[in-house]
């Protein structure tokens, strides 16, 4: 699941999903190795940096918040996935796409309720897993304590999202 690093691997996604274009991400990496040398470090950085960057460009840009919340997920995925290849914590960024799913849920018509899933090798969520809250109050408080996580290569606790339904089954509408 985990690649191991190589730049050519995240250009092309971020070339076909993530609508970069292919002339400045050359333009762009040329610009840097001239300053800063072409060393892996430097490649790395400028990765690193430009998947930042790219981020902030998609959080400006998209007219519909479903599918720009969508692509920032899946854009944040990738940079948690290089930091797990470089076996560096990847809490930050699975804070934001926990964060994503709230927002995303919040977008729906219909009602639903959150609960926490706890990893085992978390000691300070799994003492929460299972726990239920409002979306409103999930949204607003973000009950996973992150920074306590005790995993190893940060936290991937998450949010389930579940579907209020009244008493014969239906969804209900907000
Ligand atoms: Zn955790």
């Amino acid at each position: 699941m985990i690649q191991p690093y190589n730049l050519a691997y995240y250009r092309s996604i971020l070339i076909e999903k993530f609508e970069v274009s292919a002339i400045d991400f050359a333009k762009q990496i040329s610009a840097w190795q001239n300053r800063l040398g072409n060393s892996m470090e430097s490649e790395k950085a400028f990765l690193w940096q430009f998947l930042e960057k790219w981020a902030q460009v998609l959080s400006q840009k998209c007219p519909d918040p479903y599918l720009q919340y969508k692509q920032l997920q899946a854009l944040y995925r990738l940079m948690w996935s290089y930091l797990i290849g470089e076996q560096k914590k990847g809490t930050a960024m699975m804070e934001i796409m926990n964060y994503l799913e709230l927002k995303i849920a919040d977008l729906s018509v219909y009602k639903t309720y959150v609960t926490i899933i706890g990893d085992k090798q978390c000691a300070a969520v799994e003492a929460l897993n299972g726990m239920t809250v409002s979306l409103e109050n999930a949204l607003l408080k973000q009950p996973i304590p992150y920074d306590n996580c005790s995993r190893q290569l940060g936290c991937i606790c998450c949010y389930g999202i579940h579907a209020e339904r009244n008493p014969t089954g239906r969804l209900i509408r907000k």
